[in-house]
């Protein structure tokens, strides 16, 4: 049965559930990204007992950074993947109807400056709309030139024949995810940030049985037992199955991509464009996101993944050519008010003896120590990915099978999306309890940086009811302010940090400290100021 958030989504809670519990858990979930929390959604919202660890905030590595679509794939169709395509159609359809106020349709224009254009993806995004059945967001049509103008009017009109609009979906990744934990929580999952798990248990049979975190907080190790073990810590999927078995296979090809963002002006109007072929055959999308336009991405393989990945100048010189040939001013580096780069966690199995390949996009795998690892796939398919993943650990766990029930799922935050220009409508149904803060302390309402629409009262809401526990999570993740404006979300900081210090009862040095390492943190995001780190 769920309880109401209240006290649910509080650090300090979850570690004492976790401190009492003698019992074994039903499943314990390593990893606080889309996957992982989707996971523990699934699980808690069964009747499982479940327990998920997060070794820095939730959120922090790919499930903030991506490119903010909730969507097919429009790509996958032209490769021929009907079924993917179609999964992903109808997990849009589902995630718009269950967290109406984080995901909404947006128009896209694919602009056509070739004769056969027209026709070619006018009968693919046909195909597309078709494909989505009961779940469609509105059908395609074809856009004259003056349409489109009126559309973008910052479009390069140089041999602009027209173009075509379809719709698709766009959604805040981070404050998904934060509304995500908050649901497990309220059906009784525990869900702890600042823990990461560093290494697995095993039983006289050698079967993985539990794991031994550390609290970042104080250095306390906790050892911890488990019916099963789910790994879903993303690009890191490898270094976790090493845990248990240092001589695994690796399953995990790490891929980088990039995305700048921009004042609005770069691209007025409420469409998004995308560019079905890049000059490297790849997509790429202009989006409106946050009032601002947010342009990406790239695929880069890399080695070594890490929590905060550097853009390469490559990169970022590729998405500013490819921007400038569509929009009639070209903008320059001097134009990027933020640069984020996320890591892709690609499944490349060589091992596929042990793989349940349920859809070519998510894979599941279970290692001889019986450790199960959920990777791949995307963030608009997290809740089908779940209910794979508690399927398969429901039976390895042993435990008596209970139906999946988040298809139907409100997710914590649940509001009817109204319209209005609202800058606490992300919150949803919370958005009240913010104003109700601003009412009993009027200096809450005041705004913390005249680019940024953020306001004071958000920073005390994060705090109490979200699990921030540093400046960093509050610019990054309960607001986009890092991703929006570098520049700006580093001159928040100290108005940030002294917010964060009263309610977290932290004294002067620790404020110096967190502006000083959310300051460092803000160059890595600025192009001009880190050109020469590149
Ligand atoms: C550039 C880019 C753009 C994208 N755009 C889109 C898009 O528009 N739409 C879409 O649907 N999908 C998109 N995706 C895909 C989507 O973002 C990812 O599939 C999804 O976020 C992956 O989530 P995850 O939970 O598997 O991984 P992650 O979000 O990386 O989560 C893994 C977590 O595990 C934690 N962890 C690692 N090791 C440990 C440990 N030892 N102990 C505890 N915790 C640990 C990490 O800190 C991390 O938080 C994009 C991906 C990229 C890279």
């Amino acid at each position: 049965m769920a309880i109401h958030l209240g006290d649910a989504m509080k650090r300090a809670l979850m570690l004492n559930q976790l401190a009492n519990r003698s019992e074994p858990w039903d499943m314990a979930i390593v990893g606080g990204g889309a996957t992982g929390v989707g996971t523990a959604v699934d699980a808690a919202s069964r009747g499982f007992s479940v327990l998920l660890l997060e070794q820095h905030d939730f959120g922090k590595a790919t499930s903030s950074r991506s490119t903010k679509l909730v969507h097919g794939g429009v790509r996958y169709l032209e490769q021929g993947n009907i079924s993917l395509v179609m999964e992903a159609l109808k997990e849009r359809g589902l995630l718009r109807q269950n967290a109406p106020h984080l995901v909404h349709d947006l128009p896209f224009i694919v602009p056509n400056y070739d004769w056969w254009e027209a026709p070619f993806y006018g009968l693919g995004l046909k195909m597309y709309d078709m494909l989505a059945g009961k779940y469609g967001f509105g059908a395609s049509r074809l856009l004259s030139k003056e349409d489109l103008v009126e559309s973008i009017p910052t479009i390069q009109t140089s041999g602009l024949r027209g173009g075509i609009m379809y719709y698709d979906g766009q959604f805040d990744d981070s404050r998904l995810l934060i509304n995500l934990v908050s649901t497990a929580a309220e059906y009784g999952a525990v869900l702890v940030n600042y823990m990461p798990v560093t290494s697995v248990t095993k039983d006289r049979e050698g079967y993985v049985n539990g794991v031994v975190a550390v609290d970042q907080d104080t250095g306390n190790e906790i050892s911890i037992n488990a019916r099963v073990v789910i790994n879903a810590t993303g690009a890191f999927t490898d270094d976790v199955r090493r845990m248990a078995d240092p001589g695994v296979t690796k399953m995990i090809a790490p891929s980088q991509g990039v995305h700048l963002v921009f004042e609005r002006s770069v691209m007025p109007g409420d469409s998004a464009i995308m560019v079905p072929h890049t000059t490297d055959g790849r997509v790429m999308f202009a989006i409106p996101w946050h009032k601002h336009v947010l342009v990406g991405t790239t695929d880069t393989p890399i080695e070594n993944p890490s929590l905060e990945p550097v853009a390469f100048e490559q990169e970022i010189n590729f998405i500013l050519e490819t921007a400038g040939k569509y929009l009639s001013h070209s903008p320059s580096k001097k134009d990027v008010l933020s640069v984020f780069a996320g890591i892709r966690p690609l499944v490349k199995m060589g091992d596929k003896a042990n793989t349940a390949a349920l859809s070519r996009d998510h894979t599941i795998h279970i290692d001889q120590s019986g450790l199960l690892s959920i990777a791949g796939g995307k963030w608009t398919t997290y809740r089908k990915m779940a209910e794979d993943c508690i399927d398969h650990a429901t039976i390895l766990a042993k435990l008596d099978e209970k139906p999946c029930v988040t298809k139907n799922l409100k997710i914590h935050g649940y509001l009817s999306r109204d319209r209005a220009d609202d800058p606490l409508s992300i919150y949803g149904s919370d958005a009240h309890r913010i104003k109700d803060l601003i009412l009993e302390d009027a200096t809450l309402g005041q705004r913390m940086h005249p680019a940024l629409p953020y306001c004071r009262a958000e920073v005390v809401w994060a705090v109490r009811e979200e699990m921030a526990c540093s400046v960093e999570d509050f610019l990054s993740r309960r607001v986009r302010a890092l991703l929006l404006n570098s520049h700006a979300a580093a001159e928040m900081a100290p108005q940030v940090a002294e917010i964060m210090a009263i309610e977290l009862k932290k004294d002067k040095s620790w404020q110096d400290e967190q502006i000083a390492g959310f300051r460092l943190l803000a160059q890595q995001y600025s192009v001009v100021s880190n050109l020469h780190a590149r």
